[in-house]
């Protein structure tokens, strides 16, 4: 190993849209700033698609992924806690170990970037003397409420989803009080401590890594960057890096044969992320709807559920047989639309689905990562938020990049009716309105594309922070040499 590179050690948290954006981060790092990466990750028990994105990402090796043992939290959460509870949780207990996984690497890292449920592990790069980074894989609106909740804990009386007016940002789009995420639903949950506390730990890092680019967010990106609005809020200077989404490997099998034989950005992709399930009521409303729009599909079903919507959050990839979709979807439904569509059990490569050519649309539940690459493959959406910053996300992705329609009702609230997925579905895919939208995801995708290629705004913005941990490891030498 070359030790005159910088050498980042990336710390990710367990899910699958934790640990693919910073797995990408990892390689970009490699190829574009000749760093050295080791990732550590601290995954989560039962998950194949995890262990399937460790090893795909192990060819060609272009850094070593340090698995870190599991974390029974058992005795120290309730099994039903939220998500951003036990993940908070287990990051915390795992700390021990990250730490002396860390300092006793050899070649030891010269400098540690976090992502979000890893800000309480900053500390051990101040005990280590290394620059510490956090990596939000996710948007600039999203970084400008988590930073500015501690703020607003302090002046915001009652619970944020019963006020009347929008959340102001300064320099911003205000957050409207249906809109806001989920650990701010209830400010007596844990999960909501776990969220004001990370606010506060990332505005004292030594930069935030953004999974977005300057051109997508011009707005917040400044005002995160100006002292007289968000960046009061902030003191570490901002990297829009992004948009960083898995690259793509290429599959055969019956899906891809399939999607070979449909016409041209005909068919319409559903799927709600890693941890996204609905209930047996919305499920058959779905299908009915699909049916109903008479339009080609692809839909990821899972087994409904009476619980959180994010309920198949640690169980990512797990297999399940054809015959369980008979228990839940409408009689016949799968005869009748045979010819149509396809059902996939559980998982689906998305990705590859989504650069395919016969994709024209995406369903789906605007978790960060797939409305990344979405927007990277031209494929417009149906925006259908869940949990997390979802609904964040949705409003953004509609209201100003245009580049999805949504529900009338918040999907995470209401069943959403059969007519009103059978008239979204149509207007992405075949009505005038939805053709504006595919014109307008393709020139972001094409900014996109600028922003990562070389003398872009992302591409200057990791080179900034490489050249930023170049430096101090410079000055470092030098002390020592002294
Ligand atoms: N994903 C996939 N197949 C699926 C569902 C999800 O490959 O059937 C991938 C998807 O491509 C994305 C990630 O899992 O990269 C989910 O991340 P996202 O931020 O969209 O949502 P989350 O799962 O974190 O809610």
């Amino acid at each position: 190993m070359d030790i005159s590179k910088p050498h980042a050690a990336l710390l990710s948290s367990p899910g699958m849209g934790h640990l693919i954006p910073v797995v990408e981060l990892g390689k970009r790092l490699v190829t574009h700033h000749n760093f050295t990466v080791t990732i550590f990750a601290v995954t989560s028990p039962m998950s194949p698609a995890e262990s399937h994105v460790i090893q795909s990402s192990m060819s060609p090796k272009l850094f070593d992924i340090v698995q870190l043992p599991q974390v029974d939290i058992s005795g120290l959460v309730d099994a039903n806690a939220a998500v951003v509870t036990q993940l908070a949780v287990m990051m915390r207990e795992a700390r021990p170990t990250i730490r002396s996984a860390i300092s006793a690497w050899n070649p030891r890292p010269t400098v540690l970037i976090v992502d979000l449920f890893g800000t309480e592990s900053l500390p051990i790069a101040d005990e280590l003397d290394m620059p510490k980074y956090v990596y939000v894989a996710s948007n600039a609106w999203f970084l400008a409420l988590t930073i500015h909740v501690p703020f607003l804990d302090k002046v915001v009386e009652g619970e944020y989803v019963d006020l009347i007016d929008p959340l102001r940002l300064p320099g911003c789009k205000s957050v409207r009080p249906e809109d806001v995420v989920d650990p701010m639903l209830d400010r007596t949950n844990q999960q909501y401590f776990e969220y004001v506390r990370m606010g506060s730990e990332i505005a004292v890092s030594d930069g935030v890594l953004l999974n977005t680019w300057a051109d997508l967010q011009p707005t917040t990106v400044a005002a995160l960057r100006d002292e007289d609005l968000l960046g009061r809020f902030i003191k570490s200077p901002v990297y829009p890096i992004g948009p960083l989404t898995r690259t793509v490997s290429n599959l055969k099998g019956d899906l891809f044969d399939w999607l070979d034989k449909q016409p041209k950005e005909s068919v319409i992709y559903m799927s709600f992320g890693s941890g996204g399930t609905l209930s047996y009521e919305q499920t058959i409303e779905i299908a009915w709807g699909l049916e109903m729009s008479q339009q080609r599909f692809i839909w990821v079903v899972r087994p409904p559920t009476i619980g959180a919507a994010d309920s198949a959050f640690f169980a990512a990839g797990n297999a399940s047989g054809d015959d369980d979709l008979l228990n839940y979807l409408p009689d016949g439904f799968l005869t009748r639309t045979e010819n149509v569509g396809l059902v996939v059990p559980m998982w689906a490569p998305q990705v590859e689905v989504l650069r395919h050519p016969s994709v024209g649309g995406f369903v789906s539940h605007c978790g960060w990562n797939s409305s990344l690459e979405s927007i990277t493959n031209g494929v417009a959406m149906i925006a259908w938020p869940l949990y997390a910053e979802q609904r964040m996300n949705a409003t953004l992705l509609t209201e100003e990049l245009g580049v999805a329609v949504r529900p009338k009702v918040l999907p995470s609230k209401k069943v959403v009716g059969r007519q009103e997925i059978e008239k979204m579905v149509r207007t992405i895919m075949e009505d005038k309105e939805g053709y504006a939208i595919r014109a307008r995801v393709k020139e972001i995708k094409h900014s996109a594309e600028k922003a990562l290629s070389m003398g872009g705004s992302s591409f200057n913005a990791l080179s900034e922070l490489a050249n930023q941990v170049e430096v101090r490891m410079k000055r470092q030498k030098e002390k020592v040499e002294a």
